[in-house]
């Protein structure tokens, strides 16, 4: 066992603060990585104060953390595909069983004996996993990911989250090109859902609640930007959507949403509030539309992702922190006041 810092919650109400964390010897199929740097997402927040409590109750202390980086620096006997010094990647999951459906169908994401990166019952060491706010981490070599080197690294980080959480129900909705597309929330996630929209073809309309996100919005590469409080601007888009991706965090009126959706068109929550959304079922009959959910995605979708990330220079813009502001940044989450996603610089664990 190796001792690693980090940075935990000791409760749902107490800021994160530094802490010493174990980690594993490498077994034969693991894979030890140098963590550079952790995106903030907001499931980060959600589980340290413990708001999905019916469905994931959070166990503490609860290191989170599950958009990382780093550089590899030992690997078991039967790792064939990384070496020392190469650069890896490592999202939501760090194991599953393998042998279920959706394993063998590459939905490692779906499988129901999976183990999340941080918060899941840990097989090697008891307890409960401690995700990538932490100076290293062990992980089975088939949940490691490639990671394109002409990329920049902070700005990678949050590929392994917010990245593939939105490439996933865009890629199976199907071909968007030419599509109207809405993308709902500006936040971490929102903003990767922008990026990948527009590098697949659609047009592409951003619904915020912040209008001085505007024209960031437009930079990001949307067309158009709808401010959602002023119901005028709403109204011009009633039963004209193709696809929405809905990214928002916190309790909002999805009905609004659906209703702007065209003849069977689809409307996929990533986001995940605390609390049941109400459904108006007139506003899905109506149109013959559809409501779904999409949790991250496989390992072989995520390494396609990064790869055409790679090909197409994409990256989250990031403002890079240190450690020691980790509790600022999530009060600033809650503002919705992130621009557009808070990379924590590993380094900084070490002053
Ligand atoms: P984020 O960076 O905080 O962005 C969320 C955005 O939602 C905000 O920036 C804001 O955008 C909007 N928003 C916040 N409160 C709102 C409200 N009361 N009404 C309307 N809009 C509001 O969060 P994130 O990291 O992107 O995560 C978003 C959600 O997805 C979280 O619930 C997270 O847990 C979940 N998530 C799910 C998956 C999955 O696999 N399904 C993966 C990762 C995260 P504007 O300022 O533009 O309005
Ligand atoms: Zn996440």
């Amino acid at each position: 066992m190796v001792k690693a810092k980090a940075y935990s919650a000791a409760s749902a109400t107490s800021p994160l603060a530094s802490s010493i964390i174990p980690r594993r010897d490498t077994t034969e199929r693991d894979v030890q990585i140098e963590i550079l740097y952790c995106g903030i997402c907001h499931s980060d927040l959600h589980t340290v104060r413990n708001e999905w409590s019916s469905i994931m109750p959070t166990v503490y202390p609860c290191v989170p953390g599950h958009e990382i980086v780093g550089r590899v620096t030992r690997v078991g006997s039967a790792v064939r595909a990384f070496k020392p010094g190469d650069l890896a990647g490592v999202g939501c999951l760090v194991d599953s069983d393998h042998t279920c459906p959706n394993c063998r169908d590459g939905l490692e994401q779906l499988c129901p004996n999976q183990t999340l990166t941080f918060n899941s019952p840990d097989k090697h060491l008891g307890g409960v996993t401690y995700g990538g706010y932490s100076e290293s981490i062990v992980v089975d070599e088939h949940f490691v990911l490639r990671v394109p080197a002409n990329l920049n690294l902070a700005g990678v980080a949050p590929l392994l989250c917010a990245g593939i959480t939105t490439w996933s129900p865009m890629r199976r909705w199907g071909d968007l090109k030419g599509k109207k597309v809405g993308v709902v929330g500006l936040g971490g996630l929102g903003h990767m859902g922008v990026k990948f929209a527009r590098a697949f073809g659609a047009r592409v309309f951003v619904f915020t609640t912040s209008a001085g996100k505007k024209e960031d919005a437009l930079h990001l590469g949307a067309d158009e930007v709808i401010v959602s409080r002023n119901a005028d601007e709403m109204k011009k888009h009633i039963g004209s959507f193709d696809f929405i991706l809905d990214t928002v965090s916190a309790d909002h009126d999805i009905n609004a949403y659906i209703n702007l959706l065209g003849r069977d068109g689809n409307i996929t929550l990533v986001g995940a509030p605390e609390k049941p959304l109400a459904v108006s079922a007139f506003a899905l009959l109506f149109g013959r539309r559809s409501l779904s959910g999409s949790i991250i995605g496989g390992i072989a979708e995520t390494q396609e992702m990064l790869d055409f990330c790679g090909k197409n220079n994409i990256t989250a813009d990031v403002e890079v922190i240190p450690i020691q502001k980790v509790n600022e940044a999530y009060e600033r989450l809650v503002k919705s006041d992130v621009k557009y996603r808070f990379s924590i610089d590993m380094a900084s664990l070490k002053s």
